[in-house]
């Protein structure tokens, strides 16, 4: 996972896309965003946090989200372990002060943990870890547009691999190749067909997730909601 394109994502809303820091400012400005958020009027009114989400190895997975202010830390772990993470009921925590710092309770509410220049680390699974880095990006007073604690606003888009025996882009991965050979594991649909390894189960198809290779993750990486 040597390369490192510019990750870029889609607005849910207008279909654009942007990199990951044009994403936050687009979604303020966003014409589409504002005409559904016009449109809302049957729900009571609170603070809703825009967050971006990221891993922590890189960057290139990330979504943005309007969490309502009175939802938990539990809503977003919930959420995280959908869109990301889930493969076998692991342990997970919030922390703030990044590496080693201090644990925030899961019933923690998004509006009292969540201020400006705040960012969370989020630990899913303590043996083969994934960590995600939860920042505030903006704050707005208002009605959520969706009836869920959650609204996904953007993500990005897949990451372009390419099969490491052709070039062709990627549709699966052999975690053989990763764990015992250090190569990128990598691969078109032909090259999987006659890829020889089998130690680590069969190539299994890249989904849009940073926990893809860990722990035998296998997606489905879509949101919950
Ligand atoms: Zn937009
Ligand atoms: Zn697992
Ligand atoms: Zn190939
Ligand atoms: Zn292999």
């Amino acid at each position: 996972m040597s390369r490192q394109p510019q990750s870029r994502g889609q607005c849910r809303y207008c279909g654009k896309e942007f990199a990951k820091g044009g994403m936050i400012k687009h979604l303020a400005a966003c014409t589409e965003r504002q005409t559904i958020i016009a449109k809302t009027t049957r729900r009571p009114a609170e603070k809703l946090i825009h967050l971006q989400a990221r891993d922590a190895y890189g960057g290139r997975y990330w979504i943005n989200l309007e969490m309502n202010g009175s939802a938990t830390l539990k809503d977003l772990d919930h959420y995280l372990r959908a869109i990301w993470l889930e493969c076998c009921g692991h342990m997970s925590q919030f922390s703030i002060g990044g590496w080693g710092g201090e644990e925030i309770p899961m019933k923690t509410r998004i509006d009292r943990v969540f201020t400006p220049e705040v960012e969370l680390t989020h630990i899913y699974d303590f043996g083969t870890e994934s960590v995600t880095l939860i920042k505030f990006a903006a704050v707005r007073e208002g009605q959520p547009t969706t009836r869920h604690p959650i609204a996904l606003m953007a993500r990005n888009a897949p990451p372009d691999f390419k099969c490491m025996e052709c070039d062709q882009p990627a549709t699966q991965l052999c975690i053989e190749c990763q764990v015992e050979d250090d190569q990128p594991g990598f691969l078109c649909d032909e090259h999987a067909e006659d890829h020889p390894h089998t130690g680590y189960g069969e190539p299994m198809l890249i989904v849009n997730s940073p926990r893809i290779g860990l722990c035998g993750y296998c997606g489905p990486a879509e949101p919950p909601y």
